[in-house]
């Protein structure tokens, strides 16, 4: 199965792609975090997308889609993917059905994950990450206790949380206004495509989950 999320940052596209991840054996290619990890690692492509990251704008087109051309080349999505990021503006989307003709693997389905604008910036401000493990949680859904008994895979000790640098509140304005402006016409462009199925995206992850697995089963 070849899924895209589409959403706005904050929307749970990531944790609902670690539940796609279990339910269905495909891997999760999150541009943002093959970005993020570019940036740790001090790349050459890491410090060109740098600036555009941390200021919320996007990297540009053409180091988006170099990296996404070298990770669909990998074996392990032969079997599907789920795209978390990718597309976020109309050439990325027509860079990828075309890269996707080429191989004559085609999408199945782009999820779009609906939640309102007041929700988004709540769950953004909330968000936490495991600077060993790479857990995302959030400290607004999730119970503290349970939190802080929660071991980390990596170290074996409570989870070392931090939070994103382009999760503050001035970044977050401007990637929330980035993707009304670019992002959001692919909405438009998969339903002219038939392949868009809407789903609400508010409530508990597992709702969520439940709602995400009825739109794929169409
Ligand atoms: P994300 O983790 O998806 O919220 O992405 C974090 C940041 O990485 C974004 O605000 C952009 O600066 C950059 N980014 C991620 N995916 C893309 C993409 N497909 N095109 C351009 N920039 C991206």
């Amino acid at each position: 199965m070849r899924i895209v999320l589409l959403g706005a940052p904050g929307s749970g596209k990531g944790t609902q792609s670690q539940w796609l991840v279990g339910r269905f054996h495909i891997p999760q290619v999150s541009t943002g975090d093959l970005l993020r990890a570019a940036v740790a690692n001090g790349t050459a492509l890491g410090l060109k997308a740098k600036e555009a990251m941390a200021a919320g704008r996007l990297v540009d087109d053409q180091i988006v889609l170099g990296m996404i051309r070298e990770r669909l080349a990998e074996p392990d999505t032969g079997q599907g993917f789920i795209l978390d990021g990718f597309p976020r503006n109309l050439a990325q989307a027509r860079a990828l059905d075309e890269l996707l003709a080429q191989i004559g693997q085609p999408l199945d389905a782009v999820v779009q994950l609906k939640v309102d604008y007041a929700e988004l910036s709540r769950r953004i401000a909330g968000r936490r990450t495991c600077s060993d493990c790479g857990r995302v949680v959030n400290l607004l859904t999730s119970a503290p206790q349970a939190l802080a008994a929660e071991r980390c895979p990596k170290t074996g000790q409570a989870h070392r949380l931090f939070q994103r640098p382009d999760d503050n509140e001035a970044t977050v304005a401007e990637r929330l206004r980035v993707y009304e402006a670019q992002t959001q016409p692919l909405v438009e462009y998969y339903r002219q495509q038939n392949l868009l199925r809407s789903i609400d995206a508010e409530g508990e992850v597992t709702e969520v989950s439940a709602r995400l697995e009825q739109v794929l089963a169409r």
